[in-house]
């Protein structure tokens, strides 16, 4: 392998011929692995060179490259488990590229609720919409890193996956499995040296026949056996290469990052009716969920004061009956939300009209409307 030129390499001479003779003695033992053991996911169904599908048990065959494109999206910050059902209902929505492209944006919204982080959504659909409107696809990593939403992570695993090349990649299983096989005790934190060296460690594992094969092989270890906890070395296809299990360090390495701190947030949602018709709010621009349609909603210190400010919202408006129907609790980022959600009965007087951003639903069509979890938590009686 040539070693870049363009940055100073932080792998000195030595460790750079450690990882070298390691890597070279680990490949083969995890390839065999890998075929016994790989999960069949349904991301992972491969294709021929005309793009048809083929047997499952050939997972050194290339693979569709929006596939892998929208699972790695959906796997940021989600559990396998979890996406399975969403990526199937996604690529029955939206089998290509050019059906994602032209589909609305609360459509994609729609298929996404309940996954979070909704940006990873609007930055799919921008990214087909980019796609269709170049006249070459994108083919390496350089091309797919400028379409919308898509790092250096997942452009080297759809490069690898899909197109066969030798195209590095570095998650969180690949961070742990290197540190543990190399001894490093040390985290890629953001920008640093030590980031450089992982992803030129990535970049040497991958400069090898089928890299695609060799980098879903290397995550899959640290998925299913290099566990962050309790690691199941005894079920490892690379004990006699790995420097934490000879040195008895394995439950050390690497090293814990610092848990972010869970903020618990108090909240109110109103669950306004009128005449059979629901009251929503678009959420507005740089507030969390922006975009979505949601019930009016008080957090923090608006919660406590929710009557005076949803009058002051909705002059028009005059609350008949207000009761309590349920409090639940839901995770957004670092915070926790414990949400109480009234149900209110109003009434609209003569010269109401609805505020920009607002507007009401009939009942029936609550599944089109909300697109997102919470929303559908507030609307769903426990
Ligand atoms: S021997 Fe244990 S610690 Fe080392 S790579 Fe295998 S599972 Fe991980």
């Amino acid at each position: 392998m040539q070693k870049r030129s363009t940055s100073p390499s932080p792998i000195s001479t030595a460790f750079y011929s450690t990882a070298v003779q390691i890597f070279a003695q680990c490949r083969l033992p995890l390839r065999k692995w890998f075929k016994k053991a790989a999960r069949s996911l349904p991301w992972r169904e491969p294709i021929d060179t005309a793009g048809q599908k083929k047997k499952w048990s050939d997972l050194t065959a290339r693979r569709s490259p929006y596939a892998v494109w929208v699972s790695e999206i959906m796997l940021q910050q989600t559990q396998v488990a979890a996406v399975v059902p969403y990526f199937q209902n996604w690529m029955a929505r939206f089998p290509t590229v050019e059906a994602l492209a032209r589909a609305s944006e609360e459509e994609v919204l729609r298929a996404w609720a309940g996954l979070g982080y909704y940006a990873r959504a609007r930055n799919l659909h921008r990214g087909a919409q980019k796609m269709v409107s170049l006249e070459k696809r994108p083919v390496t990593v350089e091309e797919w890193e400028r379409i919308p939403g898509i790092g250096p992570y997942t452009a080297g695993a759809i490069v690898s996956l899909a197109f066969g090349m030798r195209a590095p990649i570095l998650d969180g299983n690949v961070v742990r499995v290197f540190s543990r096989l190399l001894g490093l005790d040390f985290l890629p934190g953001k920008g640093t040296a030590e980031k450089h060296l992982y992803w030129e460690l990535a970049r040497l594992w991958a400069d090898a026949a089928q890299p695609g094969e060799l980098n879903e092989a290397l995550m899959e270890l640290g998925a299913l056996v290099c566990t962050p906890v309790n690691p199941e070395c005894a079920r490892c296809p690379l004990p006699f290469s790995c420097s934490a299990l000879q040195g008895g360090r394995q439950n050390e390495l690497p090293p814990v990052k610092p848990r972010a701190r869970v903020e618990e947030v108090s909240a109110v949602a109103l669950r306004a009716v009128s005449g059979g018709k629901v009251l929503v709010e678009t959420r507005a621009p740089g507030s969390f969920l922006a975009g979505h349609a949601m019930f009016p909603l008080f957090h923090g210190a608006e919660a406590p004061s929710w009557r005076a400010t949803f009058q002051q919202r909705h002059p028009g408006l005059k609350i008949v009956e207000a009761r309590p129907a349920h409090t639940f609790r839901h995770a957004i980022m670092a915070k926790r939300y414990v949400v109480t959600v009234w149900e209110l009965t109003v009434v609209r007087n003569a010269a109401y009209e609805p505020t920009v951003g607002s507007h009401w639903f009939p009942e029936p069509e609550a599944d089109r409307v909300l697109t997102n979890a919470l929303a559908r938590k507030i609307w769903t009686r426990p």
